[in-house]
């Protein structure tokens, strides 16, 4: 079962070692139980360091290999056999998931609705798995045991669901079942996609966090590899949209610049247009007019102007109409709550959720408006 495990722990780099040669260069003549001390030292948080990664699964379906999962345990590259779409998880492979694939190629959704009764949203989640579940549960969305308790509900997802944060598999394996889940119960996951999931996608990997080191490492992949169109996750991600409108709320990984309704552009055609262009290059989106608003400063996933003052509410609810919608919700520019800003014309999901502390949830049945907390404590907005 083991593949490649002979490069396992020696491959890990360790911090520690770089401060004991320093610190041992310096103190070179000192006693040698110092020494020693250091060296010990030095040893145990290599040991520790390096025996903790434990990650995945991953699911590659190039090169024949879509009914292997691939494992990350105790800093050791496993694999495991997919026996009907079921992954299983190694031994002494901590908690990580075993999610059932879904059987067929994902389907592109949707991205208009009516008639949706009740809503959540939240945004953000940059890898903090376990704030995440605590929020779905404590607001009801899943159950004890993560599955989908929403009924006929929608929720959105506004994007960056990557980097900064240590668990972005988990994050995306929970959300790649319970999107199966949620269709089930005939209910829905809209997962919309923000900038950082663009950036992965492109190979812009400034952020991504220590623990993924080791897993690219063992792999022999860069972490974009891990999640490119021939993997299980990179494929079904690569089939979401953008921007999705429900009843009369419009959302989005930023928000909608006047230029959007300048250039009278729609959100069906937008969605298309993200999801042809996920894995280009920088330099060619910069070079193509459209797809140089699309995708940077004033897209829909970058734009912050509903923060800096620079719009009358005038120019708000000129947006408002183009779109026959009465809020816009977004991420992307972290608050410290859920925040209602011009009226609640405009409301701002990224509560931080990114420090791993805490967060909250936006709630929205007919036209109440209300917080969802971090303790499951429910505030009007
Ligand atoms: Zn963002």
């Amino acid at each position: 079962m083991h593949i490649l495990s002979e490069r396992g722990v020696n491959h890990v780099k360790c911090p520690s070692q770089d401060v004991y040669s320093s610190a041992s260069a310096k103190k070179r003549g000192t006693i040698a139980a110092q020494g020693a001390l250091l060296s010990l030292l030095s040893l145990f948080s290599f040991a520790t360091y390096s025996a903790h990664v434990t990650d995945g699964p991953y699911v590659f379906l190039d090169q024949g290999k879509e009914n292997t999962a691939y494992w990350i345990c105790q800093s050791e590259l496993k694999q495991t056999p997919i026996a009907n779409n079921q992954l299983a998880r190694p031994n002494d492979c901590g908690n990580l998931p075993q999610p059932v694939r879904h059987s067929e190629a994902p389907q592109v959704e949707a991205d208009t609705y009516t008639h949706a009764g009740k809503i959540i949203a939240l945004s953000d989640v940059h890898g903090q798995f376990d704030v995440m579940i605590n929020l779905l549960k404590a607001h009801k969305i899943i159950d004890e045991n993560n599955h989908w308790a929403f009924g006929d509900g929608h929720m959105v997802m506004t994007g960056d669901m990557f980097d900064r944060g240590h668990q972005v598999n988990e994050v995306l394996w929970f959300l790649y079942e319970l999107d199966k889940e949620a269709q089930a119960a005939g209910g829905r996951l809209h997962l919309l996609m923000g900038n950082h999931e663009q950036m992965v996608f492109r190979g812009d990997l400034r952020y991504i966090n220590e623990r993924y080191k080791t897993s690219t490492e063992l792999l022999d992949r860069s972490y974009d590899a891990l999640y490119n169109k021939d993997t299980e996750i990179g494929r079904w991600l690569r089939s979401k949209n953008t921007l999705v409108k429900i009843n009369n709320l419009l959302f989005m990984h930023g928000g909608i610049s006047p230029e959007w309704v300048e250039r009278k552009l729609n959100i069906s055609d937008a969605n298309q247009l993200f999801r042809q262009h996920l894995d280009d290059k920088k330099e060619d989106l910069k070079q193509n007019d459209l797809l140089n608003f699309l995708f940077f400063t004033n897209g829909p996933t970058w734009y912050r102007g509903y923060f800096k003052d620079v719009l009358s509410e005038q120019e708000i609810d000129h947006i408002l109409n183009y779109f026959k919608v009465d809020h816009i919700i977004v991420g992307h520019t972290s608050q410290e709550r859920v925040l209602g800003l011009y009226h609640n014309k405009i409301i701002a999901i990224d509560s931080s959720i990114k420090n791993g502390k805490s967060g909250e949830l936006l709630l929205i049945d007919q036209d109440k408006l209300t917080r969802g907390l971090y303790q499951g404590e429910q505030e009007p907005l």
